[in-house]
């Protein structure tokens, strides 16, 4: 496998990496695309299949491990699979695109080690604990039982940050999100001014 740059937003489950890495789709200057990953876990609220994600069965996804068809795979939640398909990464490389991955701790470095060179992974910091407690409970789209699943392996999670290329703390949604554009931005060497180019709020 070669071709673009690999760009990994990990971190905790309600750290706000999502909206950082929608963020930086949006910037044209850094010919970024999503990587959309396979899951076995079911669909939320708005998400559409080959959109936000490709949804499959526990046996579909389990048959593509078996076909080593991922270029990673984490079992992220009991029985919720979640897995970057390497026709995925080689379909937005032909298409000149450098790709961005919303994916877990586990997966990003794993990327990375196989990619050191062409990857960069940033480790999105949450507040506190209790921050994401607050922020999961208020995107209301899990049971407790869920939400408490996430906050368990946030702990774990977040001992992993020193193990990332970069690590930006999201205390200040606009801060974040003007550094993540700069790392990004230098990464790929594109010709860009966050400063300048981030609309004034
Ligand atoms: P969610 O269920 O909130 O969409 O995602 C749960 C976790 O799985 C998040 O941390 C998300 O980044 C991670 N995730 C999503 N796709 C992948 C993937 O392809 N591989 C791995 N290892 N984790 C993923």
């Amino acid at each position: 496998m070669e071709g673009g740059k690999l760009i990994i937003f990990s971190a905790p489950s309600g750290s706000g990496k999502t909206t950082i890495v929608h963020h930086l789709l949006e910037q044209p200057e850094l010919n970024l695309a999503f990587s959309i990953s396979a899951t076995s876990r079911p669909r939320r609220g708005k998400e559409k299949h080959g959109v936000n994600y490709y949804f499959m069965s526990i046996s579909e996804f389990k048959k593509h491990i078996k076909n080593g068809d991922f270029l990673e795979w984490e079992e992220v939640y009991r029985d919720n699979f979640y897995g970057t398909l390497m026709s995925e990464v080689e379909r937005l490389w032909k298409a000149g695109k450098n790709v961005i991955f919303d994916i877990d701790v586990a997966g990003g470095l794993r990327i990375k080690k196989k990619y050191p060179e062409q990857t960069l992974a940033v480790f999105v910091k949450p507040p506190s604990i209790d921050e994401l407690k607050i922020r999961l409970k208020k995107r209301s789209t899990e049971s407790d039982e869920k939400i408490n699943m996430r906050i368990a392996k946030a702990s774990v999670e977040l001992a992993t940050a020193p193990q990332f290329d970069k690590v930006i703390k999201n205390y200040d949604l606009e801060k974040a999100l003007k550094e993540a554009h700069q790392l990004v931005a230098e990464f790929v060497g594109a010709d860009n001014n966050a400063e300048e180019q981030e609309p004034a709020s």
